[in-house]
C-alpha cells in the first residue's frame, strides 16, 4: 500500500548546512566526500536535521526545472540581442580587436624570446 502523502506538498524550509556551510561538501585532512551532517546536499531543515528523501526529490525536480527555465530565457534573451540592429556588427569587431591584441602579444612573447 502507497504512503499517505500530505494533499499539498510544500517545499520545506532550508537553511545552509552549518556544518559544511552549505557547499556539501566534507574536507578532511585524509578524506573527503559528501557531508554526513546534510547528507551531501548542502541545506538542512530548520530544526537543523538532513531532509528526508521524499522531500529531496520533488525539490532536486522543481530546482532542476528553474534553472532550466533560466537558461532558456537567457537564450531567447541573446537571440533578440543578436536581432537588434548594431549588434552583430559591433559582436565582430570586438573579435577583430581581440585578435588583434592576441597577435601583438604573441609578437611581443617572440621577440622576448629572440632577447631583442
Ligand atoms: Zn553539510
Amino acid at each position: 500500500m502507497a504512503k499517505s502523502k500530505p494533499l499539498h506538498w510544500q517545499e520545506p524550509t532550508t537553511e545552509n548546512c552549518p556544518q559544511c556551510n552549505g557547499s556539501g561538501e566534507f574536507r578532511g585532512m585524509f578524506s573527503s566526500g559528501p557531508c554526513a551532517v546534510c547528507d551531501g546536499t548542502g541545506l538542512v531543515g530548520e530544526n537543523g536535521e538532513p531532509l528526508p528523501v521524499e522531500d529531496l526529490l520533488p525539490m532536486l525536480r522543481r530546482q532542476r526545472d528553474r534553472i532550466a527555465g533560466q537558461i532558456e530565457a537567457a537564450r531567447q534573451h541573446y537571440r533578440q540581442l543578436l536581432h537588434t540592429p548594431g549588434v552583430r556588427e559591433a559582436l565582430a569587431a570586438e573579435h577583430e580587436r581581440q585578435q588583434e591584441r592576441q597577435r601583438e602579444k604573441d609578437m611581443a612573447f617572440r621577440k622576448k624570446l629572440r632577447g631583442v
